[in-house]
């Protein structure tokens, strides 16, 4: 007799393959993350397609097959209305899901991880969520999702020599894994480091990220210039920790 399993899935990326069939990355509560195969699901007639879709969270059921688990039952959950029609949010949703790609390949269950996922999906579906905060999911995601996967960020002292930092001073090394200070980037060598300066605003956001603080952090009013430097940290905090 074939087992099915049961469990509740996040749709962080979609594709098509063959003439009707999909295949879905999704984070599981049960089993972490999974490829799962949905045969004939763009078929009109199929009984799949309503149940589960990218951004969706559906109970899903599956059997594992020689090479391939593949669909059998999906019934959504939640759909994320908000993030399924704005393309901005889309874009932010689609921007997790790559981070989720790259980062959590063939990652074992772990319960805060779906934790954060969904929160993410959900605060960027919030109908109260202003046009120009959306961005800031992204970040909050992105920092704690590091968090989760053992690359804490230090960002109260120098990550490099554990000293107190300097507002005004202040820079950021992915491969010393945090914020470090001006004495500490004038020792660095290694040009491939690519430490560079920040400013306080960014360690402060850093701060408010990691202590999970959305509250105070979708009030923030931030500055073109802090806007900038906090996707350059990232960037280089993605390259400092990328598994490949
Ligand atoms: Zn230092």
């Amino acid at each position: 007799m074939t087992t099915r399993y049961k469990t509740r899935a996040i749709v962080f990326r979609r594709e098509n393959v063959n003439e009707a069939d999909r295949n879905f990355s999704v984070f599981t509560d049960d089993f972490g993350q999974l490829d799962i195969f949905a045969k004939a699901i763009r078929k009109i007639v199929s009984k799949l397609r309503n149940g589960i879709d990218i951004f969706f969270l559906s109970e899903i059921e599956f059997i594992q097959g020689k090479s391939r688990k593949t669909l059998t039952d999906a019934n959504t959950i939640k759909r994320f209305d908000n993030i399924l029609s704005d393309p901005e949010r889309f874009n932010i949703a689609t921007d997790i899901g790559e981070v989720m790609g790259v980062f959590i390949k063939g990652q074992e269950q772990d319960q805060e991880l779906f934790n954060l996922l969904e929160e993410s999906f959900c605060k960027l579906d919030d109908n109260n969520l202003q046009n120009g905060k959306y961005f800031l999911v992204y970040y909050y995601f992105l920092w704690n999702i590091f968090s989760l996967l053992g690359y804490h960020s230090e960002v109260k002292n120098c990550a490099s020599c554990h000293g107190n930092l300097i507002p005004s001073q202040v820079y950021f090394s992915g491969k010393d894994g945090g914020v470090i200070c001006e004495d500490c980037f004038k020792k660095e060598t290694d040009s491939s480091n690519y430490a560079q300066k920040i400013n306080s605003d960014v360690v402060k956001i850093l701060r408010i990220i990691l202590s999970k603080d959305w509250q105070t952090l979708s009030k923030l009013k931030i500055e073109p210039l802090t806007k900038k430097l906090l996707l350059d940290v990232s960037q280089n905090a993605i390259r400092a920790f990328c598994p490949n």
